[in-house]
């Protein structure tokens, strides 16, 4: 008798155990391009220029009883794009760059979060890029090319995800408009809002949350936020609001993406990019502040597709300097139209652009140029900017060569140092915190990390 009892209070422990270990809750945050130095990097920018933060500048993550790294290669290169990096984040299976939610011989690869819909949880998605851009898609999409945006688009609105956010709808060789996108949605009985506050008053339907100006591709820069602008914070709130009110017992599953990050990354342009990174840690507070009211059931997981830029710190000698990079007040996309519009105004005076690299960059007033280097500037601006008007083409912007030169210099003196305008293949970041967190020591690679995430929620990824 004795021992029965022993065995049942024995099972009755087991069971208590693993349904309290089973997430109910769960986070996925992906930095597009977010590399450990990005992450190493924002502190550091953050200790020396937000003097004003808490706990200097700490991010909200870094301190996560997991901290780890894991390879991301994908199946055709060592050095992976986001659709092949996606695809393994999404489903566990490596494939070939440019193939979006497939594995490497074009055979759809269930996601998890369509293991999660089919179990009942409520499904979200966010990024502050297009909604129908690569690392968003592999978690609903199927195809050969990332490229086929009307086609990812579609598969959003057959799907399962209940609330998906992005800044925009890609419609390149779509033959659709963002507006017939936007009505296709409508049709499907999606409620599309372009005001994240309005997703408060949204009940029963799924929602389709996007960016004020359908044109515009992504989100501001952090940067460049006016007051009212939207942020990848703000969609991640009202995701976390929606999803939380949809919920069952069977709880919910939301993917956030900081896409943007990539974008200044492939740009070069450091103080752009620990914003976008100081954005992603706001927004994983948000999930931090929901798991200190659901502990138990809760699981957050941050990571990365890949590293972008090669981005050093320090180069050269044993110094850093990034108090150096303290008066940069807007992204280099943002110098750029500065640029432009003085072009426009025909001001092409070279003591207006000290001006203005002065306001935007602290160039000459806060940060010493030697000789050289205004020698240096002073001829991009009269062969490159008055005469030829020429250009830096990153993968995603087009900037005005002598802002990316200008960047460039400060970036230099601040002793920070990009070896790539494209994807390197260093081991991407992991952290984790939460249910289950430990069994994430056994991640290795990232197509382990879905499955990590599949054991700890009960739900069924191969
Ligand atoms: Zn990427």
């Amino acid at each position: 008798m004795k021992k029965l009892l022993t065995f049942v209070t024995l099972l009755l422990f087991v069971v208590a155990t693993s349904a309290a270990q089973q997430a109910k809750y769960i986070f996925y945050f992906i930095g597009d391009g977010l590399g450990i130095n990005h992450i190493h990097g924002t502190e550091l920018y953050n200790a020396a220029v937000h003097t004003d933060m808490a706990d200097n500048g700490k991010l909200s993550f870094t301190r996560f009883p997991i901290r780890s790294y894991v390879t991301n290669h994908s199946a055709s290169s060592l050095v992976t794009d986001s659709s092949a990096a996606a695809t393994a984040l999404a489903s566990g299976v490596k494939s070939v760059n440019g193939y979006m939610g497939v594995d490497a011989e074009v055979v759809p690869a269930v996601t998890i979060a369509e293991l999660a819909s089919e179990r009942g949880m409520k499904v979200g998605v966010a990024t502050n890029v297009a909604v129908n851009h690569a690392t968003p898609s592999a978690f609903f999409a199927h195809d050969k090319s990332r490229s086929s945006y009307g086609k990812l688009f579609e598969q959003l609105l057959a799907s399962k995800v209940d609330f998906a956010a992005g800044a925009s709808i890609l419609t390149k060789r779509s033959g659709k408009s963002a507006q017939q996108c936007v009505d296709m949605a409508k049709e499907a009985g999606v409620e599309v809002v372009q005001d994240p506050k309005a997703v408060y008053d949204i009940k029963d339907k799924r929602v389709l949350l996007l960016g004020p100006n359908l044109k515009k591709q992504t989100l501001e820069y952090a940067v460049d936020c006016k007051p009212g602008d939207h942020s990848i914070v703000d969609y991640t709130a009202v995701a976390i609001d929606y999803l939380e009110r949809k919920a069952t017992s069977k709880g919910f599953f939301l993917m956030v993406e900081a896409g943007h990050l990539d974008y200044c990354a492939h740009d070069n342009d450091a103080v752009t990019t620990f914003e976008e990174v100081n954005d992603l840690s706001r927004s994983v507070q948000l999930a931090l502040d929901f798991y200190a009211k659901h502990p138990k059931q809760t699981l957050i997981v941050i990571t990365a597709d890949h590293e972008t830029g090669g981005l050093s710190l320090g180069s050269n000698d044993y110094f850093m300097y990034p108090e150096k990079l303290a008066w940069q007040q807007c992204s280099m996309v943002a110098l750029t139209a500065k640029m432009r519009a003085m072009r426009n105004s025909g001001d092409l005076e070279w003591e207006s652009m000290k001006k203005l690299l002065t306001t935007e960059l602290g160039l000459w007033d806060k940060v010493e140029l030697s000789a050289e280097d205004e020698e240096l500037l002073k001829e991009c601006f009269e062969q490159d900017f008055v005469r030829d008007a020429e250009e830096v083409v990153s993968l995603y912007n087009h900037n005005e060569k002598l802002a990316s030169l200008a960047v460039g210099v400060l970036n230099r003196y601040a002793k920070i140092k990009w070896i790539s305008l494209d994807h390197t293949g260093m081991q991407v970041p992991l952290y984790v915190k939460g249910v289950g967190a430990e069994l994430f020591r056994e991640c290795y690679d990232n197509t382990d990390i879905p499955k990590v995430i599949a054991k700890i929620a009960s739900l069924p990824l191969k």
